[in-house]
Order: structure tokens, then sequence, then C-alpha cells
């Protein structure tokens, strides 16, 4: 039965090869002694059947774009030290994680890794700006030389592992910094590329986050896109189970860089992780918990500095009580008001929605009214030539520097009282777009940039730092989990 078939039928198929995909965020192996750290989780794994999926050094793909903007800009020098720099550190990771001997071999892979991006330089510069092709060349280099690196590392600790290229696993459209699988045909490629070494009790080492076109074009899955990999390789693996390991204890109640009090979210339903991730949660991106949810793979979320945390599993019914899990805010949003000449008659919207999409645009959120329309977007590239296209038709005015803040929960929604709390202990704030959308598990409302930090805080000692709050007499349940310690 082919995939598409399958995911239609509603039917998950048997396991193919029961396998656990295991992915490694950039701070899970900045240096050496993280890869040694990734080597102790792996190994207490075999069992299982590990699938590893690496992403570039901590901070790498960070530095490579930071390379690529000063090029667009003619400062070549500063480029090309960029590269020098990053080309040192690789090789000082390289020959600590995987000794001499191996360091003989990753050294003239490295070379020739930097050696293209060197050449990739002028181009950029030629071009005078960053164009989303390059910057997938330029960026893919970090997943490729963390994923040698890495797999050097692995053999050299005495795990039979095998690097795979995941440019020639993961084909994707070409809409390149931010492409899509193109479901069938990565599924067959890993299938074809990956279930025989699992068969044969080797661990498939890749990359992830990159792919390539049908072309063999190379492309990027957007930032943060290597837990896109490892669901798109569990799915097409069947895995039994999908483990990201990152540098905090799960997925928390809200991100701990805003709020040092954020608890352990023990357990959370797919949704739940989807809503929290689409809505800027960093821990997990946007797209990485579809492909897991289409095959029912449970997806844990875990700490690889206390690998024997608990961590957070994700699945799809996970039998707890609470109404809410974590509260979100997504920085960099732009509120579009496109406010009809006339009114807004079904046509126009039809109009509207056209000139969005023929520009590529990804419309997050929308609130309509008489005669206007409030459209949230991450990007204002293409706003102004939006613009002109409407004009006669629509005015179209834009505000940026807005943040969504958003509090999610399988039962946020059947608790009334949650939105009443929130207005109220927010009632000195502007707050617009509030909005209880299509979905139940989420709430969620935008606010200027500059005050979102403060009011994650507010909610979040408002709704997870007591314990059962004076609401909670009047409502079924703690609003918030039992969650684990730190
Ligand atoms: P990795 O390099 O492992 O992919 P990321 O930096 O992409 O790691 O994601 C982990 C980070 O996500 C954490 O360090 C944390 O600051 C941030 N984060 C944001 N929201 C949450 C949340 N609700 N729970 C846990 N971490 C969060
Ligand atoms: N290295 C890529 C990034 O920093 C992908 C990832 O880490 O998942 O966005
Ligand atoms: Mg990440």
């Amino acid at each position: 039965m082919s995939e598409v078939s399958a995911e239609q039928s509603g039917q998950a198929a048997a396991p193919l090869a029961q396998s656990v995909v295991m992915k490694f965020g950039g701070t899970s192996l900045a240096d050496a002694a993280a890869i040694r750290r990734a080597i102790r989780i792996v190994k207490q794994r075999m069992p299982q059947k590990p699938v590893v999926v690496a992403s570039a050094l901590a901070d790498v793909t960070d530095h490579l774009l930071a390379a690529g903007q000063v090029a667009a800009k003619g400062d070549a020098a500063s480029a090309e030290a960029s590269l020098r720099y990053l080309q040192r550190r690789h090789e000082q990771v390289a020959l600590d994680a995987a000794g001499a001997d191996a360091y003989e071999v990753l050294r003239p892979q490295i070379a020739v890794e930097f050696e293209q991006l060197h050449q990739l330089l002028p181009v950029i510069s030629t071009f005078g700006e960053l164009t989303r092709r390059l910057q997938d060349q330029l960026l893919g280099a970090g997943e490729c030389l963390s994923s040698r690196i890495v797999h050097a590392a692995f053999l050299q600790a005495g795990i039979d592992a095998v690097w795979l290229d995941a440019r020639e696993c993961i084909v994707t459209d070409a809409a390149h910094t931010q492409a899509t699988p193109l479901w069938d045909e990565t599924n067959q490629r890993v299938l074809d590329a990956v279930a025989p070494l699992l068969a044969e009790l080797r661990v498939p080492v890749l990359g992830g986050f990159i792919g390539s076109t049908t072309d063999g074009i190379p492309t990027t899955l957007g930032r943060g896109g290597s837990d896109l990999t490892a669901s798109i390789l569990g799915a097409a693996l069947q895995s039994s189970r999908i483990e990201i390991w990152t540098d905090v204890d799960g997925i928390l109640t809200t991100d701990p860089k805003l709020c040092p009090e954020a608890r352990r979210v023990p357990t959370m339903s797919f949704e739940e992780a989807a809503d929290l991730a689409y809505f800027g949660a960093q821990v997990l991106h946007p797209a990485s918990i579809a492909p897991a949810m289409r095959k029912n793979i449970p997806v844990a979320v875990l700490n690889s500095r206390h690998p024997e945390g608990k961590g957070t599993e994700i699945v799809a019914h996970p039998g707890d009580e609470c109404v809410m899990k974590a509260i979100t805010a997504k920085k960099g949003v732009t509120v579009v008001d496109v406010q009809a000449v006339r009114w807004l008659a079904p046509e126009l919207l039809r109009e509207i929605f056209d000139v969005f999409e023929r520009h590529q645009f990804t419309l997050d959120l929308l609130s309509a009214s008489r005669g206007s329309l409030s459209i949230l977007v991450t990007s204002t590239e293409s706003l102004p030539a939006i613009a002109e296209e409407l004009k006669g038709l629509a005015h179209v005015r834009w505000e940026s520097r807005k943040a969504l803040i958003s509090l999610v929960g399988e039962r946020v929604r059947r608790q009334p009282e949650i939105a009443g709390q929130v207005f109220r202990a927010l009632s000195d704030v502007d707050l617009r777009m509030i909005c209880q959308g299509a979905s139940e598990r989420n709430i969620c409302f935008l606010v200027s940039e500059s005050q979102a930090e403060d009011l994650v805080r507010r909610l979040h000692r408002l709704f997870f730092q007591s314990r059962f709050d004076r609401y909670s007499s009047s409502v079924a349940v703690p609003l918030m989990c039992q969650a684990g310690e730190g």
C-alpha cells in the first residue's frame, strides 16, 4: 500500500523496521564532551535500532548566515575570516571527538566543505544579496560537517555507524529556506537507504535540516528543521519512537530563558505540542509534529545533559487532566490591516488571498470585521508589492514589532474563566486580535513586542506558580500540570 493511501485510509501500517530516531540539537553537539554524551546515550539505545540525526554544532548556522550576510554587503574579508574560524572549530572538535586516526580522514573532508563555502562568497557578493537558494547552500554545510564528525566519533567509540547524505534522502519542493518534503519520493528514498542498514544492525547517521529538490539543488527545511528531519525519518520508517535530545528537561511551561521558574510538562498531546511549536516555542520546529502524529509515533523531548530525566512524552492521548500546558510568545510578527475601499465582498476576499498567495505568503492568523481584515505575517518583504496590487480595491497598512502570546492546553477553551483571568490580569495592556480561534486548544492575542516577555512572565506567575490558585475551586481540575521538578 502506498504511503498516501495508508494515510488516507487512516490506518497505520505494521512497523517495517522497529527503530528509534534520535535527533541531537546543536547544543547537544557543541563540543567533543557533548558528542561523547551523545555516544553514551546512543549506546544505551542499541537494542532499539537507533537512527541518528545531527544538527549543526552549536551556533554554526548563525555564524554561516552572518558570513553570508556580510559577503552580500561586500565585506568579503569578514566573511572569509568567519569561515576560517568555523573551519578551525570543526577541525578541533573533530580531532577531540574522533581521535587522531579518524581525524586524518575527516580533515580533508572538512577542507573540501570549506573550500566550497569559500567559493560561494564571491558569488554572493556578485548578487549583492544572499538569495534564498544561496542561503540554503551555505547553511546546509553546518549539518554536513557535524554529521560527518559525529559519524567518525561513533565509529571510534565502537558503534557500527554509517553516514548517509541527507540531501539524497529528503526530497523537497524548491521553496528555498522553508522547503516542504515531497512525501512519496522521500519515504521511498528513506526506506531504500535506511531500512537495509537497520536490518544489518548498523546505525545510520544523517544531517538534519537539509534536503534537495528533485534536480539535486540543496534546500533547507527552515530554522530548527532537524526536528522535522527526525519526524520525517520516524514516519517513513514507522519507528517506535522519535527522541528530540536538547538542552532543557523537556517541554517546559514556558521558555526558561524568559522565566527560570518554568517547569517540565510530563505529557502532551500531539495537537498541543504542534500548537505550541506553531505559536513560537523554539524547542520544536513548527512542522515537526505532523509526520509523527500521522503515524501515531510517540515523540519524546529529552535533555542530553540529564539523560536519566523523564522529559516530555508527546502522544495521541496523554490521559492527563491538565487544563493548560504552556505559554509561548512568537515575536517578529507584523499585523497587516486590509481595509476594503467599498466593502469586503467575497470576491474581494478571494482576490486578497490570491495576491498573498502569489507572493508566497503564509498567513498565520486572521480576523475580519465588516469592512476590514487583519492578517498576521512574519515577513514584510512583499508587503509593498501586495499593497500596490490591491490599490483601488483596498488600503493596506501594516505595523511590525508585534508578538503573539498563546496559552496552549487541550482544555483551555473549555474553561471560560481562563480567558476572564487573562483579561483581568492584563487589563492595563492594549491587547489586539484576541483569538480563541478555530482550535480548541489555545487562546492567543497580539501585543507589542517590547511587552511580550514581561506579559509571559506575568501570565506564567498567574497560571503556573500558584499550584491551586484562587480560581481552581471553580474548576474541576488544577489549572496547571503536576509538573516535574526543574
Ligand atoms: P536544539 O539546539 O536542541 O534544537 P533549540 O535551541 O532549538 O535546541 O530549542 C531548545 C530551546 O528552546 C531551549 O533552550 C529553550 O530556551 C527554548 N524554549 C522555548 N520555549 C520552550 C518551552 N516551552 N519548553 C522548553 N524549551 C523552550
Ligand atoms: N542548524 C539548523 C538551525 O540552527 C537546524 C537545526 O538546528 O535544527 O536552524
Ligand atoms: Mg532546535
